[in-house]
């Protein structure tokens, strides 16, 4: 059951109050120190989870995709960096790499060659 925090507007005293979201819609809570009934709610972790539900809301998001022209490595090339940064991981790099060279404007097949050539190159002890 989630606890919601509110500040009294007229002591400034902090209350918890747990109930379920149910009874939430309904509450009507009272400062624990002064009884007032006049409470501002207090959004602290449930606003965190909301971004971070919205943060991947846009990454699944197909809209995101309309603006891309696949044949444009440019739009592919920025459009990979975006999906990089909404990710918040490090992509390593080689992507950073693919990244560049497809914002720079080369095509992805010459890419994609490259990278895997490097690869091959990596694990091949010879
Ligand atoms: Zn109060």
């Amino acid at each position: 059951m989630p606890v919601y925090e509110y500040k009294c507007q007229v002591c400034a005293h902090r209350t918890n109050v747990r109930m379920s979201y149910k009874e939430y819609d309904r509450a009507n809570p009272r400062c624990t120190n002064c009884n007032s009934s006049s409470l501002d709610r207090i959004i602290s972790k449930v606003r965190i989870s909301r971004s971070e539900d919205s943060r991947l809301d846009s990454l699944s998001d197909p809209s995101n995709l309309s603006g891309v022209d696949e044949n444009d490595p440019r739009s592919v090339g920025k459009f990979m960096r975006h999906m990089g940064n909404e990710m918040g991981e490090e992509m390593g790099p080689e992507f950073d790499e693919m990244v560049g060279r497809l914002e720079a404007g080369e095509a992805p097949e010459s890419i994609e060659a490259d990278i895997s050539n490097l690869s091959e190159g990596a694990t091949d002890p010879l």
